[in-house]
């Protein structure tokens, strides 16, 4: 039963951990909710029960484990029964209103939990917060606390004033605490535009990430996408993005971006490493567009803070390095080779996403000389029509775009490309379609992530371009790019067969757990080739978090299947 008349714990301050320089990641809609529950160490905690459930990207999972690390660290337990919970949180996604709508049924359900259960915590954090803000709250009254992605740090105050706002509410005015006391709505609003250098000082949301618990219980949360047993983990190296695509919500909700002190991210890694993750994948909305001018760095309290990223278009899409950056600046492509070098106990060193503009032939040559760098570039195109790129402001030619992908096949033998592709943008003709369809064939992804253009209030498209193409339409476009891609899959995993992969093992495979594979003795694994090919193959359970060797017997459409040797 949820505890209304609950004290929640004091609120310590974040300790940093300690570091050389401190005196320190869209492909589904929904994520596997973290379920910290499934931890022992959550479940035996003395203060309130919360149940947390992530929806959207990488970057959504990464914030929901560091909002995780902090309550635990308060006391806080987990459940996966959101009606046994004293609080309920969701962290969500605004890149399309599929995603929003989920949590809207959340929402509604929660409230009519609430009309029995008043003592009942509801808090909306992530994007959604951000992108509707107060609005929301006025919609649906139900909801207690909201907090944007750029202000997670404050989540364990908001949930304390929101149960101190219970406590509170029908006592005389006089005995009530003053607004700041009771602020159960964080969100950055306009503020997080702001250009100068400086105004990434202080950053509070670098001390999450510098206080980051490195144990399994926060780095080995269950699902599709932080999997194999604690040893694979998400390291941000970015926060927003600059790029204003005119479809795209993300830099109104997580601000202008921001890039970490290279020290702090490699540090995190060794750390990490430390605790026994051999796999990190490297998270920015535009992980190529990473750089820190050390001439121009500041520390605040003894932390260097992150800076605010500046304009580069240095090569527009021809080759060639990566940004004319001076001598006192380390790179994407720096990054990459620094971890690399100095954190070899990480086997696999991936990073999501790129921005294809500006992908220079440095990253690439860093990849191509690094065997623990995976070969595996993930570049949404969004189309292949130019008319329709100049629409979304995406700032390449698919002239551009197509010769990217030769360059990297040429300096990365073996590389394997994925994408994502928008259908159905406004004014998408069929001839503009036709485009599209031409590049997923001439570019022969591993595989695309296919999205029906989705109208999201507060981007440029939805103020100027009508929503005008049909909804059959893009449903028809979606279905024919699926069928065209399932194809190209298909014949890239027939080149497979007969070949030895190294996979790493993520967990027992969707139709084990579903109970669908009729066997008692076999259990069906899951992994990932270095070339994130996900392979299918028998084996012990133990074997999940651990590199192994199989042999490639079976193409299909969306996975290599095989025997483990
Ligand atoms: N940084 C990424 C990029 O390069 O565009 C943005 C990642 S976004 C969270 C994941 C994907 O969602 C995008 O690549 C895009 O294909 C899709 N997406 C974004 N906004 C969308 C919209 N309004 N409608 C449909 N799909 C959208």
């Amino acid at each position: 039963m949820p505890n209304p008349r609950f004290c929640p714990p004091a609120m310590p301050e974040i300790k940093l951990p300690q570091l050389a320089d401190a005196a320190q990641g869209c492909s589904t809609d929904h994520q596997a909710a973290p379920s910290p529950a499934d931890d022992p160490a959550n479940t035996a905690g003395t203060g309130p029960s919360v149940y947390l459930e992530t929806f959207g990207c990488q970057m959504n999972v990464l914030d929901s484990q560091l909002v995780v690390s902090q309550l635990r660290g308060l006391g806080y337990r987990f459940t996966d029964d959101w009606k046994a919970a004293d609080v309920v949180l969701y962290n969500t996604c605004s890149v399309r209103e599929q995603a929003e709508n989920k949590v809207w049924s959340r929402v509604g359900v929660v409230g009519r939990h609430k009309q029995q259960h008043p003592g009942v915590v509801l808090g909306v954090i992530g994007c959604m917060a951000e992108r509707d803000g107060t609005d929301m709250t006025r919609k649906y009254p139900q909801i207690d606390l909201l907090c944007g992605p750029g202000e997670l740090d404050k989540v364990p105050l908001l949930i304390d004033n929101a149960f101190k706002t219970k406590t509170f509410s029908g006592r005389p005015p006089g005995d009530l605490p003053t607004d700041d006391d009771l602020q159960t709505v964080a969100l950055q609003g306009n503020t997080h535009r702001r250009s100068s250098t400086l105004s990434a000082a202080s950053d509070k949301l670098e001390l999450i990430d510098l206080s980051r618990s490195f144990t399994a219980a926060d780095t080995d949360l269950p699902g599709e996408t932080t999997p194999g047993a604690g040893k694979s983990a998400y390291v941000r190296i970015t926060r927003g993005c600059n790029k204003l695509c005119t479809y795209c919500v993300v830099p109104n909700t997580r601000g202008a971006e921001v890039h970490r002190h290279p020290d702090h991210i490699v540090d995190e890694c060794k750390k990490l490493a430390d605790h026994g993750v051999i796999e990190v994948t490297l998270l920015g909305q535009t992980v190529n567009h990473y750089h820190y001018d050390h001439s121009a760095a500041i520390k605040a309290d003894g932390v260097w803070q992150p800076q605010v990223g500046t304009v580069i278009s240095p090569n527009k899409g021809t080759g060639g390095p990566s940004p004319s950056f001076n001598d006192t600046t380390t790179s994407f492509a720096d990054l990459l080779h620094r971890i690399h070098e100095e954190v070899p106990a990480i086997q696999r060193l991936r990073f999501v996403t790129s921005l294809p503009r500006d992908f220079g032939d440095d990253i690439l040559q860093v990849i191509a000389d690094s065997p623990r760098i995976c070969r595996y570039l993930h570049l949404p195109v969004q189309s292949g029509s130019n008319r329709v790129l100049a629409k979304m402001n995406r700032g390449y030619r698919v002239e551009q775009y197509k010769e990217l992908l030769t360059r990297a096949r040429d300096i990365i033998p073996g590389v394997t490309l994925a994408t994502d592709i928008i259908v159905g943008f406004p004014s998408e003709t069929d001839e503009d379609y036709e485009r599209t369809a031409e590049l997923l064939r001439f570019a022969r992804y591993k595989n695309s992530f296919i999205f029906k253009y989705s109208p999201r209030p507060g981007t440029a498209a939805y103020d100027r371009l009508p929503d005008d193409v049909p909804d059959e339409v893009k449903r028809f476009r979606n279905n024919d790019l699926l069928a065209i891609q399932a194809q190209a899959s298909t014949e890239i995993h027939a080149e497979y067969v007969g070949q030895t992969v190294d996979v790493f093992v993520e967990g027992v495979s969707s139709k084990t757990r579903k109970g669908l594979i009729d066997s008692e003795e076999t259990t069906q694994l899951s992994g990932r080739t270095g070339g994130d090919l996900i392979t299918f193959f028998d084996g012990d359970p133990s074997l999940i978090g651990q590199i192994v060797k199989v042999k490639v017997e079976q193409a299909l459409p969306l996975a290599l299947s095989g025997t483990l040797i």
